[in-house]
């Protein structure tokens, strides 16, 4: 606590002047320093109250402004510097959210621009798809062949982001609709292996349904994405495992879930990046010469999420087990 100089000076002077006057025993005048000093104290305690209010609404303002809140703090416009202080916090605010504005209008400008030009490279990537395809049967030389390889090598990759991205803008501007039906999940789950089943082949790789489930659980779920969320973690498994490996898909169910379950024998993860790897853009540790862009785990979850369900990402003893988890009200 702070020793108020004045106030001691005036305690120590009545003091001195209370001394005397019982000495000489003038009651009046002793009765009117008490009262002065009296009046002293208590003008002394209401105007530390004021003090101590005007520096409350000063941090109520404050922390009003940190936690984003509408600063609710009333002032007036007063020359008292408690309230010069209010009033530079509220104009603090005023340009700060200001800025914040301009900031979430420049950002959704520089995605929709980005969303934009994906849209508009479809058709030029289409057409050179179509042309590299006339093309491939003409080219019979083998340094012609090398060349033509890698620009279809090239427009691969382009059209792969570019998918990828409209895909991320559409979920970001919640335009993915998910219309469930109530259908078998196993009938989901074949529709991704079909789709990935050519590429498994070329590396060897063996991809084995398990059916642990008790019951037939007919489940309500949007087949379309929900076996492109399967695909890309197919696909991740047979990108991310040697040749002659085997993915096993376990369907299981529980009282309140089904899980389907895809687990591989590839490089798997690393300790802390079971969460990390659904980050968008997130890539992991172990990979090496492994292409991507880290999207595909992300999106999954999104439209997992969208079917009100979950995903975990286990590390196995060799490789990495992923499963998705979706509710199992509204089944039959
Ligand atoms: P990408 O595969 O394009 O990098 P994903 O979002 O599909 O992006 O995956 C994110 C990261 O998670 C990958 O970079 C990889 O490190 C890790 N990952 C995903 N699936 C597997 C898997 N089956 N085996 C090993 N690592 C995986």
């Amino acid at each position: 606590m702070k020793i108020n100089i004045f106030s001691v000076g005036i305690y120590f002077v009545s003091s001195i002047f209370i001394c005397i006057f019982v000495y000489e025993q003038e009651w009046y005048k002793l009765l009117g320093v008490l009262l002065l000093d009296f009046l002293f104290f208590y003008h002394r305690k209401y105007m530390e109250k004021i003090y101590l209010n005007e520096l409350e609404n000063i941090t109520d303002a404050l922390e009003q402004m940190f936690i984003k809140k509408e600063i609710n703090i009333k002032y007036e416009n007063t020359d008292t510097l408690s309230d010069k202080i209010l009033t530079q916090i509220h104009r603090i605010n005023a340009a700060n959210n200001g800025y914040q504005r301009l900031l979430q209008h420049q950002k959704d400008g520089i995605k929709k621009l980005l969303a934009e030009i994906s849209h508009q490279l479809r058709t030029p990537l289409a057409n050179m798809e179509s042309y590299l395809t006339l093309l491939e049967d003409e080219i019979h030389v083998k340094e012609q062949r090398e060349y033509f390889e890698a620009i279809k090598c090239s427009e691969a990759k382009i059209k792969f982001l570019t998918e990828r991205f409209i895909l991320a803008a559409r979920m970001e501007n919640k335009i993915i609709q998910i219309h469930k039906i109530p259908s078998d999940l196993k009938e989901t789950v074949a529709i991704a292996i079909f789709q990935i089943y050519k590429i498994a082949e070329m590396k060897d790789i063996f991809i084995e349904v398990i059916d642990e489930r008790v019951d037939k659980c007919i489940i309500e779920h949007d087949a379309n994405w929900l076996s492109e969320s399967v695909y890309n973690l197919l696909d991740n498994s047979v990108k991310y495992s040697p040749n002659r490996t085997c993915i096993k898909i376990f369907l299981r169910t529980n009282e309140m879930f089904s899980e389907i379950c895809v687990e591989d024998g590839g490089i798997g993860i690393e300790k802390d990046e079971e969460n990390k790897i659904f980050q968008i853009y997130y890539r992991g540790k172990n990979i090496s010469t492994e292409e991507g862009y880290g999207m595909g785990l992300y999106i999954t979850r999104e439209i997992i999420k969208k079917h009100d369900g979950f995903m975990k990402a286990k590390r196995i003893k060799q490789g990495l087990s992923i499963s998705i988890f979706l509710p199992k009200t509204g089944t039959n």
